[in-house]
């Protein structure tokens, strides 16, 4: 453990986390078929402990708000974040319920994938279990959430953390439909150019359309609204117009994680007191690494490593 963990946090994660199982074999297997595989892997996941594990790389001092199953891996996943230096005292342990699990199948040859995701302990996070992380919540630089976990819970802690001015970010991942209610709780909202059309209503293919989308989805509530464009960068979008952040020209080797390394860089920077530009490049130079290496939380860069 390191000694972030004694640091008071300014990064609390709000969000949800399980356990990655990850078979690869040459090709999928079809309907009713078993096949050999090459490989097996098993590795912590979930968008809000990857979002904290990103920015505690990062040197951020982190705590992470959730409620985990204790059944079967969930100790193990209690432990990782602790190995991390993330604080743990908002996370609920629930002895009665399974954490959640994502069972993934990688095809060696192509790179194709099949994931089904059991959300388990992370469907059961509730306004009264955040509220129990209310003094941690108002204390901090910066509350981040994601959309795995229900809406109540995030609403609470945004609502929370709004009343005594502490920056908000939501992380509108996976493509949900999302309230302007919520909306108008979230200082910054960052979707990726898929979330970004779907939840605008609007094409968003195209940098311009995604542009469009972003303006869009401004008129709803957030001061910033950010757009992820992959290798592409992001579109920044505020009171002062459009901004195009491009991305740093790695090359890529796995991308799966570039965006939660992207919005736990972005939550360190602006904890650090960074301008929002500055803090979207300390977001896009975590991604940036993070996609030049494979694994998802084990690719994630620390900040020694960083150059912007
Ligand atoms: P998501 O994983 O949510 O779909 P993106 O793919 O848009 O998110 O990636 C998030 C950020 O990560 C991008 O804005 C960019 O800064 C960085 N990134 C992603 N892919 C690459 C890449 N191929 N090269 C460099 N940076 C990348």
């Amino acid at each position: 453990m390191t000694q972030r963990a004694n640091a008071a946090p300014q990064v609390v994660v709000v969000g949800s986390i399980n356990m990655d199982m990850v078979s690869h074999s040459r090709r999928l297997p079809g309907p009713g078929e078993t096949l050999m595989g090459e490989a097996f892997v098993m590795a912590p996941g979930g968008k809000g402990a990857n979002q904290a594990v990103a920015a505690a790389r990062l040197g951020a001092p982190v705590a992470f708000v959730s409620r985990v199953g204790t059944r079967q891996h969930g100790a193990e996943l209690l432990a990782a974040l602790a190995e991390e230096g993330i604080a743990t005292s908002g996370v609920v342990a629930d002895p009665a319920a399974l954490p959640g699990v994502a069972v993934i199948m990688v095809a060696s040859e192509g790179g194709e994938n099949s994931i089904v995701y059991v959300p388990g302990s992370n469907a059961q996070l509730s306004a009264a279990d955040v509220q129990t992380s209310a003094a941690l919540l108002q204390s901090a630089k910066v509350v981040v959430a994601q959309l795995e976990v229900p809406v109540p819970a995030i609403t609470q802690a945004f609502e929370l953390a709004r009343a005594t001015g502490v920056t908000t970010i939501l992380n509108a991942a996976p493509a949900l439909p999302v309230g302007d209610a919520l909306l108008a709780l979230s200082n910054w909202l960052i979707v990726n150019e898929t979330e970004a059309g779907q939840l605008a209503g609007m094409a968003s293919g195209s940098v311009d359309e995604a542009a469009a989308a972003a303006l869009a989805l401004l008129q709803r509530g957030p001061q910033q609204v950010l757009v992820t464009l992959g290798a592409q960068g992001v579109l920044l979008c505020g009171a002062a117009g459009v901004q195009h952040l491009p991305a740093r020209v790695v090359k890529a080797v796995d991308t799966v994680g570039a965006g939660d390394t992207f919005v736990g860089g972005l939550a360190a920077g602006l904890a650090e007191g960074m301008s929002a530009t500055d803090a979207v490049r300390l977001g896009q130079a975590a991604a940036a690494i993070a996609v030049s290496r494979s694994g998802v939380q084990s690719a994630m860069p620390r900040r020694a490593e960083i150059t912007l």
